[in-house]
C-alpha cells in the first residue's frame, strides 16, 4: 500500500527552532547562482542582494559595499530610471509587478533582457518599507523569440516584410486614417521578365535580382512606408501620409524607373522591368483585401498596356480583371476547340512590288464575340502560361500551310513564312529541336521559316535567349527583330545575334515625313543593317508618302495596309500569280 514518503531516520535534519529554519531558507535563497535577488528601501537603496546579483552586476564588490548604492550605480540610466519608477509605483499602490520582460541597459557591456518580479517589502506592522524582487537573464529566449517572430513576418530572400506582416501594416495604415485624415497609396508591383532571368541565369542570380529590386523599392520609399514581398516576383508598397499635392503617379513613375535601371549581376548585364498598379484611398473603413485586389487589377492593366509602366486603379479595371478571368478560361477552351486560326500578311519587295513572303498572324474566332485580334489575348496568354501552346499551334499551322502552298509551282525561290514568337520559348534550350521536328514533319527547309522576336524581348538579356537564337540560326532558320525602335537594343547587340531581318516598327514609320530626324535615323539604321548583311523591312505602311520615303532610303521590303491586309491563305496565291498590290 502506498504511503506518505518518509525521510530516512538517519538523514540530515532540519534545525529545530523556527527562527533558524527561516534564517537557513533566506541564506539558501541568497546563495542561488544566476538569480538576481535584491531588497531595497523606499528610495531604491540596496539593503541586501544575492550572490548571483553580486557576481553578475557588481563583480569585485562585497555584499557590504553594495548596500546603500542604487540601480544608478550599476545599470545604464534608462534601465535604472525605469526600475525606479516601477518600484515607486509598487510602494504607492502596494501592488506587485509580476514577470516583466525588460531590457536591462548597461554602461560598460551589452544590454540584455531580464524577466523581473517585484513585491512590496513590508514591516511587521504591515507598512511598505521598500521592495524586493528577483530577476533573471532571459536574453537567449528573447533573442530566439525575436528571430522567430522576424522570420514569420519577413521574407527570407529579401528581408522585406512578408504577406502576413503586410496585411497588418495595411490595417494599421487604414486605422491611422481614422485618427488623422489623409490618403494612402497601395502599389502592387510585378516584374515583367523575371521568369526569363530565373530560367536562364539560375536561382542564385534570380534571388540577387529580387534583393536588388527590394533595395531599390526601399530606396524610393519614405521611412514610414512599407515595402513587402508577397512571394515570387510580386512586391507591394504602402505609401502612407500622402499629402494633398503628392501625386501617386510620381511614386509609380519612380518605382518603374528604379526597377528598369540596368544592373550588373554575376558578370551579366541584366535589365528587369516592372509593371505596377496603384490604388489610393482616404477611407479608414476600406477593405484591405479589396484594396490589394484593386491594385493587382491595375497592375494587370499596366501589363496589358505593354509592361514597364504603371496604371492607377479605376473601377472599370475591376470589371476588366473579372473579364480577363473569363477570357482566360475561354482561351483554354479555344485551344482545344480549334478556335484559333491564321491570317497571312504579304511582304513585298519595295523595288518591284513582287511577293517575297508572308507573316502569319494569329486570330481567335470567339463563339460569341467574333474574331479577336492578338493584342487582346497574347498578353493574357503570356501571363497565364498559355503562350507556349499558342505559339506551337501557330508554328505548326504556318508550316503546314507553307508546305501546302509549295506543292504548287510559281512561288519565289526565297519565299519565306514569318512566325512571331513570345520570349518564353526562347529560354527553353530544347526549342530548336521543337522547331526542327515541325519543319521535318512538313518537309520544309529551315531557311523557309523566319522567326520574329520583338526587340523588347532581347533587352538586357545576355544569356539563354541569345544561346537559343544562336542555335536556331546555326540550324538555318532565319531570324527577324520585330518592332525595332520600341525597345532599346543597339546594333552591336544585333551583330552578336546574327539576325537576318530587321523590321522597323510602325510607330517609327508613322513619324517619317513628319520629322526629318526620324527619317535620318531610319536611314542610318538601314545603312548599318545592310553593312551587317541584314534585310530591312518597313512595317505598317499606310501611305504612299511613307512608301516613297522608304524606297528613297533603300529599305528592302514593305508590309502594310497600303499593300495588303492580313488575309486568309487562299487570297495569298493571287499575289504569287502577279496580282499587283495596291498601289501598282
Ligand atoms: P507584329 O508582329 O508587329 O505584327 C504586325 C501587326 O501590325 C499586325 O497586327 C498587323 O495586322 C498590323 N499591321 C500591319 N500593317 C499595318 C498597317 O499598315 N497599319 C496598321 N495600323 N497595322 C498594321 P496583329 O495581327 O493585330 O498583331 C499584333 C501583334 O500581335 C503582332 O505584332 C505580334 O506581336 C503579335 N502576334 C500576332 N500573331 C502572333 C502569334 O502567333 N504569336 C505571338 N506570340 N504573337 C503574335
Ligand atoms: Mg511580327
Ligand atoms: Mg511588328
Amino acid at each position: 500500500m502506498a504511503g506518505r514518503p518518509r525521510s530516512s531516520p538517519d538523514g540530515p535534519k532540519l534545525p529545530t527552532s523556527r527562527e533558524a529554519i527561516r534564517q537557513l531558507c533566506i541564506e539558501n535563497l541568497l546563495e542561488l547562482p544566476g538569480e538576481h535577488i535584491f531588497f531595497k528601501d523606499r528610495e531604491g537603496h540596496f539593503i541586501l542582494v544575492s550572490r548571483g546579483f553580486l557576481e553578475d552586476q557588481a563583480p569585485g564588490l562585497s555584499a557590504a559595499e553594495v548596500i546603500g548604492k542604487t540601480d544608478f550605480d550599476f545599470f545604464g540610466e534608462q534601465h535604472a530610471q525605469a526600475a525606479f519608477e516601477d518600484e515607486q509605483r509598487i510602494i504607492r499602490t502596494g501592488q506587485p509587478m509580476i514577470g516583466k520582460i525588460e531590457r536591462e541597459t548597461h554602461r560598460d557591456r551589452e544590454d540584455c533582457w531580464v524577466l523581473t518580479t517585484k513585491f512590496p517589502l513590508r514591516s511587521r506592522e504591515g507598512e511598505t518599507i521598500g521592495v524586493f524582487g528577483i530577476s533573471r537573464d532571459v536574453t537567449a529566449q528573447v533573442v530566439a523569440e525575436q528571430a522567430l517572430t522576424f522570420q514569420s513576418l519577413h521574407d527570407s530572400v529579401t528581408g522585406l516584410v512578408n504577406r502576413i506582416a503586410l496585411r497588418d501594416r495595411l490595417s494599421q495604415a487604414l486605422t491611422a486614417l481614422d485618427r488623422r485624415p489623409g490618403r494612402i497609396a497601395l502599389l502592387f508591383i510585378d516584374l515583367d521578365n523575371y521568369k526569363v532571368i530565373n530560367d536562364s541565369f539560375g536561382h542564385d542570380i534570380g534571388d540577387k535580382v529580387l534583393c536588388e529590386v527590394g533595395r531599390r523599392l526601399t530606396a524610393v520609399s519614405r521611412r514610414a512606408d512599407t515595402v513587402a514581398r508577397l512571394g515570387g516576383d510580386e512586391f507591394v508598397m504602402i505609401c502612407t501620409d500622402l499629402h494633398d499635392d503628392d501625386d501617386p503617379r510620381l511614386v509609380g513613375d519612380r518605382v518603374v524607373r528604379a526597377v528598369a535601371h540596368p544592373f550588373v549581376e554575376g558578370g551579366f548585364d541584366l535589365t528587369v522591368t516592372a509593371s505596377a498598379g496603384i490604388v489610393v484611398t482616404d477611407d479608414p473603413n476600406a477593405d484591405p483585401g479589396q484594396l490589394l485586389r484593386d491594385a493587382d487589377a491595375a497592375m494587370y492593366g499596366a501589363k496589358v498596356a505593354g509592361k514597364n509602366r504603371f496604371e492607377v486603379f479605376s473601377p472599370s479595371l475591376r470589371s476588366e480583371a473579372a473579364a480577363s478571368l473569363v477570357l482566360e478560361s475561354e482561351l483554354r477552351q479555344a485551344l482545344d476547340a480549334s478556335q484559333l486560326f491564321l491570317l497571312y500578311q504579304p511582304l513585298f519587295s519595295i523595288e518591284d512590288r513582287t511577293l517575297r513572303g508572308v507573316e502569319a498572324l494569329v486570330r481567335w474566332r470567339h463563339p460569341t464575340r467574333g474574331v479577336i485580334l492578338p493584342d487582346a489575348f497574347i498578353h493574357l496568354a503570356e501571363e497565364r502560361g498559355l503562350i507556349g501552346r499558342i505559339d506551337n499551334f501557330v508554328l505548326d499551322e504556318a508550316c503546314r500551310q507553307l508546305a501546302e502552298w509549295l506543292t504548287q509551282d510559281g512561288w519565289p525561290d526565297d519565299f519565306t513564312i514569318a512566325v512571331n514568337l513570345s520570349g518564353r520559348e526562347l529560354v527553353d534550350p530544347g526549342f530548336t529541336e521543337v522547331v526542327a521536328k515541325i519543319l521535318a514533319r512538313h518537309d520544309l527547309e529551315p531557311s523557309r521559316l523566319c522567326l520574329e522576336i520583338a526587340e523588347t524581348t532581347l533587352n538586357g538579356d545576355a544569356g539563354g535567349v541569345e544561346q537559343t537564337l544562336a542555335a536556331l540560326s546555326a540550324y538555318g532558320v532565319r531570324l527577324a527583330i520585330d518592332d525595332f525602335g520600341t525597345g532599346y537594343s543597339t546594333l552591336a547587340h544585333l551583330r552578336r545575334l546574327r539576325v537576318d531581318v530587321l523590321k522597323i516598327d510602325r510607330s517609327f514609320i508613322e513619324r517619317i515625313g513628319r520629322s526629318t530626324r526620324d527619317s535620318e535615323i531610319i536611314n542610318a539604321i538601314t545603312m548599318m543593317s545592310h553593312a551587317l548583311g541584314m534585310l530591312v523591312v518597313g512595317e505598317g505602311i499606310e501611305t504612299t508618302g511613307q512608301s516613297d520615303e522608304l524606297a528613297s532610303i533603300d529599305c528592302d521590303q514593305v508590309q502594310g495596309f497600303l499593300f495588303a491586309r492580313p488575309l486568309p491563305a487562299e487570297a495569298i496565291t493571287e499575289f504569287r500569280d502577279g496580282g499587283t498590290p495596291h498601289p501598282a
